[in-house]
This record gives C-alpha cells, sequence and structure tokens, in this order.
C-alpha cells in the first residue's frame, strides 16, 4: 500500500493560514498599519481602491527592514518582534505572530517598498501567492511602501464571498478609526478611491475623537483618568447627551489594542444609570494600561479578544473612573468613588456578564419574528384571517347592534349564545361599546367576550400597511418640508451605512441629502412625523444595519418601514373620540397582518366572557 500523507506546500498551508487571518480588507489593512506602527512610524498613509479588494496601501516612516529582512518578512513565523515564549508576556508590538505579510503573500499580488536609511539604495520586492518574482534594488526613503492588489484573486470562492463595496469599506473605516484613536501622536492619512478621506495630523487624543468621531462632540468629552495599582484608565467619555441609539462611539483598548467586552461595557454604561434613557450608548474612547503579563491577547487571532485575570476588579475600577469623572464634572450626583476594596462587592460587579446583551437579543427585532411563539402564528395566519374578519365585523357594528340574549342580566348565556348571530339577539344598553384605559388600551365588546387593544401598537401595524402599500405601489410616501433642516454629523462608518439607505428613506417620505464627508442633513420627513423624531429614526436604522445579519431574511426595507412605523405611532394623536377609535379598529383589522406589530409584538387580545366570569369566580 502507497503511503498517503504528503506534506502542504508552503503555499498551500499559507492559503489555509490566511483565512484565519486575512478575511477581508480590513484585516489586511488592519495587519499593515500595525506593522507601520510598530516599525515606530510618525506618519501614516492608507491609500485603498475600490473598497480595497483593487489595492490597500500603507505609506509609512518607520525603520525600515534590510533587503534580507524584508525577503524574510513574508515567511510564515518571521517574527522580529518575539525571540522566545517569555516574550509573549511583556508584548509591547501589535503584532507578534509573524503570520500577517506570509498571510496577506498568499492570497494576494504584493509590491513591498523598504528602506532603512534616507539616501542608501532601498529593496523592491514583488510576491503573488507566495512565489518571491522580483527582488531589486529600487530608490526609496526610509520607511516602507506596501502595496496589496487584488486581495484573493487566486481564491475565488473568498473573493466572491466579499460583501459589497460599502460594506467592505466600512470595515476598513473601523479599523482605521480604531488604530488611528489609539495612536493619536502619529498623523494619518485615508484616500479612497483617489479622495482624501481623512487628514489626521499628530495631536492629543481629544483632538483626535473629534476629528474621527465629529466635531460635535468639542464640548461633550468628560476626561476620565484614574491609576491604580493594578491598571491606569484614561480617556473620555461623552456627556449624557451624546447618548446615541447607535453603538458605534464605544472604543476600549488594552494596551493601545482595540478589544471589544461586553463586560467592561457594562462597567462604563451602568456608571450613567439614569442620565441617560435606556438603549442608548454613550460615547466612550477609554485605554486600559495594564501589565501585559495580566492579560492574555493570545487567545484570538484577530485579537479583538482578551482575557483578564482580574475582571471584577477591572470592572469596579473602570466604573469607579467613569462615575468620578462624571460626578467631578457636575454631570451625576457626587457618589462615593472611591476605590476601597469593598466597592468590588457592589451589586453591579456580581451581575453575570451579559445580562444587559441576553436582554437586547431578546428584544431584538428579528428574535421577535422568529421565536417560536411567533413563529407560530405565519402558520396559523390562514385561519385565524376568518376569525379577524369576524371579529372585525363585530367590533365596526354600531353599538345598539350589539344584542344579548333576553334574561341575560340574570342567567349565565351559554357558549351557544355567545356565538349567536347578532341577529337572535337584543340590544345591550350600552351607548359605546368602546373604552379607552390610560389611554394606551382601547377595550371594545365582541361577540365572545371583549378584546383588549394596544393602541400604541395598533398604530404601528397600521403605520407599517400604509408606508408598505404605498412602497409597493411605487408612489412616495407623503412628506413635509422641514422649515429649518438640521444637519447631522455622523460616525464614518454609519456615514458610510447611511449613505447607501438613502434612496430608500426618500421612497418613504424621509429626505435626507449628503452634505459633506459625514454630515447629513434632513429635509423632508413622513407626514405626522414630529420634529426632531428624524434623527431617532435615522439613529436607530443605522443600529439595526449594524446588526443585520448577513443571512437575515427580512429585507432591508422592511426593517426601515418597521422602525417608520415605531415612531411614527409614537407620535400619532391620542383616540379619544369614540369615531376615532373606531376609525382605528376599522384600520387595523384591514391590514395584513393585524393581530401583531411588524416587531411581532400582540397588537390585541381577545378576552373570553368566560374568562371574565372566573376571574370574579
Ligand atoms: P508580526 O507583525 O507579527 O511580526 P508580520 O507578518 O506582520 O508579523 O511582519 C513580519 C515582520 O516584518 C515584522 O516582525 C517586522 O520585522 C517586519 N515588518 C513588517 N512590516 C513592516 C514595516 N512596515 N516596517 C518595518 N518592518 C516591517
Ligand atoms: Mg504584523
Amino acid at each position: 500500500m502507497p503511503d498517503e500523507i504528503l506534506l502542504l506546500s508552503d503555499h498551500i498551508a499559507n492559503q489555509i493560514a490566511a483565512g484565519e487571518v486575512i478575511q477581508r480588507p480590513a484585516s489586511a489593512v488592519k495587519e499593515l498599519l500595525e506593522n507601520a506602527i510598530d516599525a515606530g512610524a510618525t506618519e501614516i498613509q492608507l491609500i485603498v481602491k475600490d473598497s480595497g479588494k483593487e489595492l490597500i496601501q500603507v505609506i509609512d516612516n518607520g525603520k525600515g527592514m534590510s533587503p534580507t529582512d524584508a525577503r524574510m518578512s513574508f515567511e510564515r513565523h518571521a517574527t522580529s518582534k518575539i525571540r522566545n515564549i517569555d516574550d509573549l508576556f511583556t508584548i509591547r508590538t501589535m503584532g507578534f505572530r509573524g503570520e500577517a505579510l506570509a498571510s496577506v503573500a498568499a492570497v494576494a499580488q504584493v509590491e513591498l517598498k523598504t528602506n532603512k536609511e534616507d539616501g542608501a539604495p532601498g529593496t523592491r520586492i514583488i510576491i503573488e501567492s507566495t512565489e518571491v518574482k522580483l527582488q531589486e534594488p529600487c530608490p526609496m526613503n526610509k520607511g516602507t511602501n506596501i502595496m496589496v492588489k487584488n486581495l484573493f484573486y487566486n481564491v475565488p470562492a473568498r473573493r466572491h464571498f466579499l460583501k459589497s463595496g460599502s460594506t467592505e469599506f466600512r470595515h476598513i473605516l473601523d479599523e482605521f478609526t480604531r488604530i488611528a484613536l489609539a495612536f493619536p501622536n502619529i498623523g494619518f492619512r485615508l484616500w479612497h478611491n483617489g479622495t482624501e478621506q481623512f487628514h489626521l495630523t499628530q495631536g492629543n487624543l481629544k483632538s483626535r475623537i473629534i476629528a474621527l468621531l465629529g466635531s460635535n462632540f468639542e464640548k461633550k468629552l468628560v476626561p476620565v483618568e484614574q491609576r491604580t495599582e493594578l491598571l491606569n484608565i484614561f480617556g473620555f467619555v461623552g456627556k449624557p447627551e451624546t447618548a446615541f441609539r447607535t453603538r458605534g462611539n464605544q472604543f476600549f483598548f488594552i494596551n493601545g489594542r482595540f478589544i471589544r467586552n461586553s463586560y467592561l461595557n457594562h462597567a462604563v454604561t451602568h456608571s450613567y444609570e439614569s442620565l441617560i434613557e435606556k438603549d442608548t450608548f454613550p460615547l466612550y474612547v477609554l485605554f486600559l494600561e495594564i501589565d501585559p503579563a495580566r492579560v492574555d491577547v493570545n487567545v484570538h487571532p484577530t485579537k479583538q479578544e482578551v482575557k483578564f485575570e482580574d475582571d471584577r476588579l477591572m470592572y469596579s475600577y473602570l466604573q469607579a473612573a467613569v462615575k468620578h469623572a462624571l460626578a467631578s464634572n457636575n454631570i451625576a450626583p457626587s457618589i462615593d468613588f472611591s476605590l476601597s476594596p469593598e466597592i468590588t462587592t457592589l451589586p453591579a460587579v456580581q451581575l453575570p456578564v451579559s445580562d444587559r446583551e441576553i436582554e437586547q437579543t431578546r428584544s431584538g427585532y428579528l428574535q421577535h419574528i422568529f421565536s417560536d411563539r411567533n413563529q407560530a402564528h405565519v402558520i396559523e395566519r390562514k385561519d385565524s384571517l376568518r376569525n379577524w374578519k369576524e371579529l372585525y365585523e363585530i367590533a365596526k357594528m354600531p353599538e345598539d347592534t350589539i344584542r344579548t340574549k333576553p334574561g341575560g342580566h340574570d342567567a349565565l348565556p351559554t357558549q351557544a349564545a355567545l356565538i349567536a348571530t347578532p341577529a337572535d339577539t337584543t340590544p345591550v344598553q350600552t351607548n359605546n361599546n368602546k373604552l379607552l384605559i390610560h389611554g394606551t388600551y382601547l377595550v371594545t365588546t365582541v361577540k365572545s367576550g371583549m378584546m383588549l387593544i394596544h393602541v400604541g401598537r395598533a398604530q404601528e401595524r397600521i403605520w407599517y400597511d400604509r408606508m408598505l402599500n404605498s412602497w409597493n405601489t411605487r408612489e412616495s410616501a407623503a412628506s413635509q418640508r422641514v422649515l429649518f433642516p438640521t444637519s447631522y454629523e455622523f460616525a464614518p462608518q454609519d456615514a458610510v451605512l447611511l449613505e447607501e439607505v438613502i434612496p430608500d428613506l426618500a421612497r418613504m417620505g424621509l429626505e435626507v441629502s449628503h452634505l459633506g464627508k459625514h454630515t447629513f442633513v434632513v429635509q423632508g420627513v413622513p407626514l405626522g412625523l414630529r420634529p426632531g423624531e428624524e434623527k431617532e429614526i435615522i439613529e436607530d436604522v443605522i443600529e439595526h444595519l449594524k446588526n443585520e445579519s448577513p443571512d437575515a431574511v427580512t429585507s432591508r426595507t422592511d426593517m426601515i418601514l418597521a422602525r417608520l412605523a415605531k415612531t411614527l405611532s409614537r407620535s400619532s394623536d391620542a383616540i379619544q373620540h369614540p369615531a376615532e377609535q373606531q376609525a382605528l379598529i376599522d384600520e387595523l383589522f384591514a391590514t395584513s397582518q393585524p393581530e401583531y406589530t411588524p416587531g411581532g409584538k400582540k397588537t390585541f387580545k381577545m378576552i373570553k366572557k368566560d374568562d371574565l366570569d372566573n376571574l370574579l369566580a
């Protein structure tokens, strides 16, 4: 029998490894920018074409490479940053695995120019699919200039699965923003398709935040600074009024490395307590400096997840630091922010990591639509439609035609009596069979008992269907001009998303135009919207687009319609008059799905006469 085991060729091994390190253009951007930073650059330029699919180029003025190092840098596990395993625990550089360049070179056409000193000849290398095509001396300033062309050109399946240009560019912006925030002392420039998107001069953190996230934060940043024996915390948090409906402006950096951590996020958001509305997210750009030995950054190749030794303690320090900052800026009442060990026994510290996350997922739009209970209604729908029609007929009957069996006062009506046709019965004494409770619920009599309608949700369903209809008939929704258009500035990533949905929004009556880089102006809003609500809708839509899972069954249009409907329903006027109440019932039952809001919440509930009887039994 022949032996079967073969060693993978370098090329294939690198391609496989590349899959882990380089998932999309943004991953290559991250790696190249990090290399420039590790090389001590003070000025870094990022040049991108076609959202990185055609070109990702990074030019730095760092220390450069010798001809041999330049060639070596593309070998797998080639790194100048660690020598032995102990170095891992004192690592201060961004990279250390020595995989990035090897991975990039396995899945793209790469050209590198580098030089260790001005005036001396530099090195030029061309490498494609791991194969060195050329190495020659070339004129070059001190520093490195690397071009990654046609990423995944030799892995068609990967290239095919890249998202639309705007999505990929948004990921690139995410990476760029994180790195540029972490290194305000380095100048950065970003070009996309020949247009300069950012020109960030060397400066301090505050000016960097403003340059990246928007000048509207200028007077709204509260400095945070706390030194403890375990870690140093510094950075800025936004004043409560900067809390957004979207989560975009939240950044943690551990030793200069961007991380996501819902536990720490919880610590910060809870520091605001009642200062911000529920479901809004405060801005923060916070740096935690900790002895590298106490953090394990090695858990994930893309290094966004980290493990800490003392995460409880970090939680309480962080929360105390933020509370302190808010309090000493007279934003929050002065509270006890002493960093005594007792703080670790605060209930907040004992909370499970992600109760907020769990709650958010539960109340999420998709969750509602696909949760078992609600999925069932989709299947039930055909049968229950007939019942709704019937209900509706009853609910819209003039009051005096609602009847009950003679003698109904004395004897309990039988089941048969309840489902008897109105013609068999005699009038009820009431002259209005509808009752509005606390402005929230509408109760109306129906054949089998009563129907409890949630007014806001009913309005949500109604608005949704109205807008869907005009969408389907391709008429633009009725729009009103805004008298004094306000401009809004968004985070760059959000701006890209918003840009994408402008035509959809317009068709729904929300006229948004792009003013400048990340600034938009709202010129028209759907009829019925109150001033100021447009911002809320836009933020909501962006937040949903961000969390949109790639296989979402619900279309984007649907999602936007649902958000609009929700806001419109909140601004709908109260329904005091019986005629308005009737109109609401009429319109609800004329919708495609009267029983549920577009988000899957119940709009009404039937309460059977029997159940009422039981209540008092
Ligand atoms: P790592 O960053 O994990 O060491 P990389 O594959 O990203 O691995 O880079 C390999 C090596 O190439 C680095 O350790 C560094 O010595 C060198 N290198 C890469 N990019 C640059 C750069 N822009 N300037 C100077 N040296 C670089
Ligand atoms: Mg690297």
